[in-house]
C-alpha cells in the first residue's frame, strides 16, 4: 500500500509488511530557508559552499534566485534506508543503472544525492558515479533516518548522532572509491529545523533543499512526472528526483521528455556546485 501526496508534499510513504520506507524527498514544514544567499569566499580548488548562518548555523541553499541563465540542476537521491539491507537481498533494486545510462547518454550534468547505506550496497556504481565528472556525489545521510521527529514515519537520528550520521556516509562514500564527495548534504524527506541545522553546524556542510518537486516517488506515469517538472522550473531552479527503481519506477523515462524539452526551452544542465 502506498500513500502519495501528490504536488502538495510530494511525499509518498510506502508500506510493504509492517515496514514503512520512504523514498521520497517531500517539502516538510520546515523554517523557510534563505534562497541564494551571497556564496561564501573559498578556495579555488575547493567546491563552493555557503557562509554559515548566525551563530554557525549549517546554511540551507533551496535555488539560485534572481539567476539570469537559464540554469538547472537536477538531482537524484539515492535512497536506501540502513534497515533495507533484508530487501536488497531479497532483490529489490534501491539502484537505478538505465537512468545514470541515459544522463550519461543525454550528457546531463546532475548530482546524485548519496546515502551511506546506498554506497555499501552498491559500491561499484557509487564509485563509477564519483568518478564521473558528468555528476558529483553529495551527501543524504548513511541511515535516510530522519533528522527531526515526525517526518512521514522514519525512524529519527537523535540530536546526538546527527553528526555522526552524517560523517559516516561520508566514510562509507570513501570506502567505496568517491575521492571527492561534494559538501552538500540533502536531509532524507527534506525534514529539518533548526537543532538539526545547529547539530550539523561544524560539519562544513551545505544543506541543499530545492525548488521543484517532480513528484518521482512511487509514480507511473512518467508523462505526469515530466509534465511536473517541465512546469515547475525557472532559472537557477534545483529538481528533486529519485535514483531509485523501486521507490520511483518512472524516473528515466520522464529524463527523455524532460531534457530535450528544457533544452528546447535553452536552459543548460549543471550540477549544483555550479548553482551555490
Ligand atoms: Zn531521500
Amino acid at each position: 500500500m502506498f500513500l502519495c501526496l501528490k504536488r502538495a508534499t510530494a511525499a509518498c510513504v510506502l508500506t510493504t509488511a509492517g515496514a514503512v520506507a520512504l523514498a521520497a524527498c517531500g517539502a516538510p514544514d520546515a523554517p523557510r530557508a534563505v534562497t541564494a544567499p551571497a556564496p561564501a569566499v573559498t578556495a579555488p580548488s575547493r567546491p563552493p559552499t555557503l557562509a554559515p548562518g548566525p551563530g554557525g548555523l549549517t546554511p540551507v541553499f533551496v535555488k539560485a534566485a534572481g539567476a539570469r541563465d537559464r540554469t538547472v540542476a537536477l538531482t537524484f537521491d539515492a535512497d536506501m534506508t540502513a534497515d533495507q539491507g533484508p530487501r536488497a537481498a531479497a532483490g529489490e533494486r534501491f539502484d537505478n543503472p538505465r537512468l545514470i545510462r541515459t544522463l550519461r547518454r543525454l550528457k546531463v550534468p546532475a548530482t546524485v544525492f548519496m546515502t551511506g547505506r546506498w554506497a555499501e550496497e552498491y559500491p561499484r556504481q557509487a564509485r563509477a558515479i564519483g568518478r564521473d565528472p558528468l555528476f558529483e556525489v553529495a551527501n543524504h545521510s548513511y541511515s535516510h533516518h530522519a533528522f527531526t521527529e515526525d517526518c512521514y514515519g522514519l525512524p529519527t537520528v537523535p540530536a546526538s548522532g546527527m553528526r555522526a550520521d552524517v560523517e559516516r556516509a561520508f566514510t562509507a562514500f570513501r570506502a567505496a572509491g568517491i575521492e571527492h564527495p561534494m559538501p552538500y548534504f540533502r536531509f532524507p524527506g527534506g525534514c529539518y529545523d533548526q537543532r538539526a541545522l545547529k547539530a550539523l553546524s561544524g560539519t562544513g556542510v551545505t544543506a541543499v533543499q530545492w525548488d521543484v518537486v517532480s513528484g518521482d516517488a512511487f509514480a507511473t506515469d512518467a508523462d505526469a512526472v515530466a509534465r511536473q517538472v517541465l512546469d515547475g522550473v525557472r532559472p537557477g531552479s534545483v529538481v528533486v528526483m529519485h535514483c531509485t527503481r523501486s521507490a520511483a519506477p518512472a524516473t528515466e523515462e520522464a529524463l527523455r521528455t524532460i531534457v530535450p524539452e528544457l533544452r528546447e526551452r535553452g536552459y543548460r544542465f549543471v550540477k549544483v556546485s555550479e548553482l551555490i
